[in-house]
C-alpha cells in the first residue's frame, strides 16, 4: 500500500532523512521506533506531503505521491494525526471534525463517517459543541485522531498519539488504534511508548539519525536484546 524508497530530506543543510526505505502492506499496523530527533516526525511529514524530499520516491496505492500537495494526498486516502494534537482550540469539537472532512463532498457518506467516528469516540459526541481547547489532553488527542478519520483514510499516520496522557488513557488510545485497524484502516504509528506500540503492531522499523537500522516482525523486535536495551526500558 505504501512504498518509501531511498527518501532523503533536509532542513536547510541538516540532513534529517538519509535514504529511508519502508513498506506498509494493506491492513497492517507498522510502528516506527526511534529516539528523540531520529527523524520520525520528519518521515511522516514527508510521506503526507508537508515536507518535500530532496530525492527518492513515495508510492501510495500504486500512485507516485512524492511531489503531490498534502490536500491531494489526503484525497487519495492518506491522512495524518499530528504530534501535539494541533487542533483548533477556539473552534468547537464538531467544527474541528468538519475540517477533517474538507476533501469530501458526498453528504451521506460524511454523515456515515461521523456516526462511525462518534461510535469510536462517544466522548467527542458528548462534547461536540464545546470549544476544543477546553477539553482534557486525552480528549484533544481523540479529537485529532477523529479528525484524521473524517477524511476516510485507507492509511492513517499517527504521530505520538499517547504523548502526555495518563497511563489509563494511553491504554484507551491503544485499544482505539487497534479497533480502527480492525475496521480496515492501515496504520503507521510513531510512539515514544515503544513497547505498547510494538504490542499492537504487526511489524516495526527502527530509525536512528535518519536511517532505518532494523526492521522485523513486531514480536521479534520486542524480544531483541538490543531493542530492549535501547528502547523498551524495564518491563
Ligand atoms: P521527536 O520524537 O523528538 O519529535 P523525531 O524522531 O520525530 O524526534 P524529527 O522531529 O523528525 O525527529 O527531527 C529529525 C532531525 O531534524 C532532528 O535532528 C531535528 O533537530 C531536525 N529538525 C526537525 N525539525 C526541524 C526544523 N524545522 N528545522 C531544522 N531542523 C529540524
Amino acid at each position: 500500500m505504501l512504498k518509501v524508497s531511498n527518501v532523503e530530506a533536509f532542513y536547510g543543510r541538516i540532513q534529517a532523512l538519509k535514504g529511508i526505505n519502508l513498506q506498509i502492506k494493506e491492513k497492517e499496523i507498522v510502528t516506527l521506533v526511534g529516539s528523540n530527533g531520529a527523524g520520525k516526525t520528519t518521515l511522516l511529514k514527508t510521506i503526507c506531503g508537508l515536507i518535500k524530499p530532496k530525492s527518492g520516491s513515495i508510492i501510495f496505492d500504486n500512485k507516485e505521491i512524492t511531489n503531490m500537495n498534502p490536500h491531494e494526498i489526503v484525497k487519495l486516502g492518506l491522512s495524518m494525526s499530528p504530534e501535539g494534537r494541533q487542533i483548533f482550540p477556539k473552534m468547537t469539537v464538531e467544527e474541528n471534525l468538519e475540517l477533517g472532512a474538507y476533501t469530501r463532498k458526498e453528504k451521506n457518506e460524511i454523515k456515515e463517517s461521523y456516526e462511525k467516528m462518534y461510535s469510536l469516540f462517544p466522548r467527542l459526541y458528548e462534547r461536540r459543541t464545546q470549544a476544543a481547547g477546553t477539553m482534557s489532553g486525552g480528549e484533544q488527542q481523540m479529537l485529532a485522531i477523529g479528525r484524521a478519520l473524517m477524511s476516510k483514510p485507507k492509511l492513517l499516520l499517527l504521530d505520538e498519539p499517547s504523548l502526555g496522557l495518563a497511563p489509563l488513557l494511553v491504554e484507551v488510545i491503544f485499544e482505539l488504534i487497534k479497533e480502527i485497524n480492525n475496521q480496515g484502516t492501515t496504520i503507521l504509528l510513531i510512539e515514544q511508548n515503544a513497547r505498547m506500540a510494538l504490542n499492537i503492531a504487526h511489524r516495526g522499523y527502527v530509525i536512528e539519525t535518519g536511517k532505518i537500522v532494523l526492521e522485523d516482525e513486531a514480536y521479534a523486535l520486542l524480544q531483541s536484546e538490543a531493542i530492549k536495551n535501547a528502547y523498551l526500558g524495564a518491563e
